[in-house]
């Protein structure tokens, strides 16, 4: 199939959900992928913070290669070897438990959502099932995670949602105090928002819903989906704010690039769940697992962490710099290596613009740039994306 011929077949027999750029991408190593032409790309979005290893770590390829000749695929109706090991190191390194593994973002928030509400019922008897949630919060595409979702854009013509979830302003404390009533059983947020902007709530947020949560007998729930995973320079970010939750979900980077996705909680809450209660055909399959095993082990070794937390700050810094240069941008944050910078303007054409010049980027929430490299990138390949945006803002 030809470059041409692949673009034809995409808008012919694909679904119309995803406005695709005009490439083709057929290789990848570490932060760079090649398109069907050849062309070099210096990899600025991980596959929207998935690649977190960069693209084709050995380590994932030589785990899922060996894997792959073993066994792909039993059911949850037998141990599985990697399964358990990833659990164990998921828990080792958390807060948590006991994991629950799924194939998907949204489905770990589903699990979340389940979890939380049949932990609420088994302890105060029905009627206890809302959870507050976030204006500007994404938490998948599923109708119970779509219904948490705090953007109104994704809901358009799929009414009826949900019921049992509020949305309040990010960042409010006092409007989650206040929203707290007999039928609360639990605020889900994501540490810091991703799809909603990058946007990051007072330092004290956290720590005050942990601290709301236990005066009031509810579960904080975080969502670390695009968070998780080494991306803003600790494994997971609700490290950094010393408040950790009492169910977390990953999905994104945790398997280095293969689809999976977990749902993690505290033994007694976890104790809410029994056999029967939830379950995935797919969840944990000895493949995703092995893939994450791998990953997870990376992770763990530390380097990749600290590349992020040195590399994030210099990058946060170069774009501040930028900043200064032209008006049109309003703001730049971000921790570790999840960045995003806000226009005034729409960023669509800035993205297009620097994949011309060979970086890719994308842009959330209309007019954010978001930055999510794979945590292998270095100050140069930072260097040269900024000069590639500031020719780029020169021009548009
Ligand atoms: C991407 C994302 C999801 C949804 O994950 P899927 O794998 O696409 O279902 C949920 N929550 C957050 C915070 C995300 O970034």
């Amino acid at each position: 199939m030809n470059t041409e011929e692949l673009f034809q077949w995409s808008e012919r027999y694909l679904a119309p959900t995803y406005k695709r750029a005009p490439v083709a991408l057929v290789r990848g190593e570490g932060a760079r992928v090649w398109d069907s032409e050849g062309k070099e790309y210096c990899d600025f979005l991980s596959g929207i913070a998935v690649n977190n290893l960069g693209h084709c770590h050995p380590e994932v390829v030589e785990a899922i290669r060996r894997q792959a000749g073993q066994l792909l695929h039993v059911s949850n109706l037998y141990h599985i070897e990697p399964q358990a090991h990833l659990g164990k190191l998921l828990v080792e390194s958390s807060f948590a438990d006991r994991a629950f593994f799924c194939n998907s973002g949204a489905e770990a928030n589903e699990a979340a959502i389940k979890l939380a509400r049949r932990y609420s019922y088994l302890r105060h008897g029905e009627g206890r099932s809302e959870i507050l949630v976030m204006e500007g919060s994404f938490h998948g595409r599923t109708m119970a995670t779509l219904s948490a979702t705090g953007q109104s854009k994704f809901w358009e013509g799929y009414a009826p949602l949900l019921p049992g979830f509020r949305h309040l302003p990010f960042g409010d404390l006092a409007a989650i105090e206040a929203a707290i009533s007999p039928q609360t059983c639990a605020i889900l947020v994501e540490p810091i928002q991703g799809e909603g902007g990058v946007k990051i709530p007072p330092p004290d947020y956290l720590p005050g819903l942990r601290r709301l949560c236990d005066r009031q007998g509810l579960l904080l729930l975080y969502d670390e989906v695009q968070t998780g995973m080494g991306r803003t320079g600790t494994l997971f970010a609700y490290e950094a704010f010393q408040a950790p939750p009492d169910i977390m979900t990953l999905a994104k980077a945790l398997a280095g690039g293969v689809p999976m996705g977990a749902m993690l909680a505290g033994e007694e809450v976890m104790g809410a769940f029994t056999p029967g209660s939830h379950a995935s055909t797919f969840g944990g399959n000895p493949l995703a697992s092995a893939a994450a095993v791998a990953a997870v082990q990376v992770l763990l070794r530390g380097e990749l962490l600290e590349n992020c937390r040195k590399v994030g700050s210099y990058f946060l810094a170069q774009l501040e710099e930028l900043k200064g240069q032209y008006p049109f941008v309003k703001e730049v944050r971000g921790k570790g290596l999840m960045i995003g910078m806000e226009l005034e303007v729409p960023g669509g054409p800035m993205v297009d613009a620097c994949r011309e010049r060979g970086f890719l980027i994308n842009c959330t929430a209309d007019r954010v740039l978001r930055f999510v490299p794979p945590l292998v990138i270095t100050e140069r390949e930072v260097d040269r994306l900024v000069a590639a945006l500031d020719e780029t803002f020169k021009i548009l």
